[in-house]
């Protein structure tokens, strides 16, 4: 039996609060962890909103560490953090860390004015230079000082133009390898399951359950 099918089996599944207040993001991480036997609640449900981190780190290893750790202290509880950005090839990485505020508005209007920002450096780069691929970094942190950490990325090309109203951040700029569709115009379901945060929360599932050691209390119901 995994560590899951036991958890699940006994009705215990262990709350994780999660770091960001993506709705999105938060989405994205439940439906993956779901699967694994976690349910992920946000900072607001355990009464923990009231604080930001910098994320001054200059890689997403340590952003997401960063994240996850002053969670884990606010709250007591077991922590996700996801740390993640468009990486691309004809910009040297950039947005890489600095994704979220690539063109420094924040607000409602962010994604927006980011994917703007994009499409007019990558202006006259040919198809072939337009590749790139996004990073997650998801980092797991248990109060009994466990810390669970992988990176996953998703290779794919950046587009002219934005296509599709789903998803969120560049999505609608973004073609996974593979696909002719945007993250935006694809389901859901499809980029739950191909997606940088996807595989970087796999290699986090194969890693917690080689995990013996790891003590996680229940939650009590
Ligand atoms: P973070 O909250 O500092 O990790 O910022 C991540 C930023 O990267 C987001 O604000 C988005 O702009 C971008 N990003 C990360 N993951 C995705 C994704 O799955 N789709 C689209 N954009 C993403």
């Amino acid at each position: 039996m995994t560590m899951r099918d036991k958890r699940v089996a006994a009705n215990e599944p262990t709350e994780i609060v999660a770091a960001s207040q993506n709705e999105h993001k938060i989405a994205e991480l439940s439906a993956i962890l779901e699967e694994y036997g976690y349910v992920v609640v946000s900072r607001s449900a355990v009464g923990a909103s009231d604080f930001d981190v910098d994320e001054d780190g200059d890689s997403f290893e340590a952003n997401s560490l960063k994240k996850a750790l002053a969670t884990m202290r606010a709250t007591g509880k077991p922590a996700v953090a996801d740390d993640s950005g468009l990486e691309t090839d004809f910009l040297s990485g950039a947005p890489g860390v600095y994704s979220a505020r690539f063109a420094g508005v924040v607000g409602k209007t962010a994604d927006y004015e980011n994917n703007r920002k994009l499409l007019r450096l990558l202006e006259g780069a040919p198809n072939e230079k337009r590749k790139g691929r996004f990073v997650s970094v998801v980092t797991l942190v248990f109060p009994d000082g466990s810390v669970f950490s992988a990176r996953g990325e998703c290779e794919g090309s950046i587009g002219t133009e934005a296509r599709g109203a789903g998803g969120f951040g560049y999505d609608p700029l973004f073609t996974p390898e593979g696909y002719k569709e945007t993250f935006a115009q694809l389901p859901a379901s499809v980029k739950n399951r191909i997606s940088h945060r996807a595989k970087a929360l796999g290699k986090l599932k194969e890693m917690l359950e080689g995990a013996e050691a790891l003590k996680v209390p229940p939650v009590s119901r």
